[in-house]
């Protein structure tokens, strides 16, 4: 399972909560993270694959992922109480997703059941 991990500043403890939480299901697959969240979980003791850091074209990686079959799951998790410079980006992620049916949880509790999921 390829899965995409990324979170908005605000968000950056919950991710590594959530993380932390199913490390044990999490670490059979491989995981990619924008260059920000990347860093917080892999300091949790995860590794994971880093792209660039989102506002640098770190979702617009993830994005084109998505487009090419190459992720199987994305977390992530928006801070829906700031501003992005990098929204252009934020909804070219989203919109990839479900152009090409694949499941997107912007928080942890939707992440969680997705998780359970598979
Ligand atoms: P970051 O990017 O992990 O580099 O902070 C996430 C984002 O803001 O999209």
């Amino acid at each position: 399972m390829r899965i995409a991990l990324i979170a908005h500043d605000g968000k950056k403890p919950e991710m590594v909560r959530f993380v932390l939480q199913n490390k044990d299901q999490l670490q059979q697959a491989s995981l990619f993270a924008t260059g920000t969240t990347g860093s917080h979980i892999e300091q949790a003791g995860i590794h994971v694959i880093r792209l660039l850091s989102g506002p640098q074209g770190g979702d617009a990686q993830i994005a084109a992922m998505v487009a090419t079959g190459e992720l199987d799951l994305v977390f992530f998790f928006r801070d829906p109480l700031e501003k992005h410079p990098h929204e252009p980006d934020v909804q070219m992620l989203m919109r990839l997703c479900d152009v090409h049916n694949v499941p997107l949880a912007t928080n942890p509790a939707a992440a969680e059941l997705m998780l359970r999921g598979f």
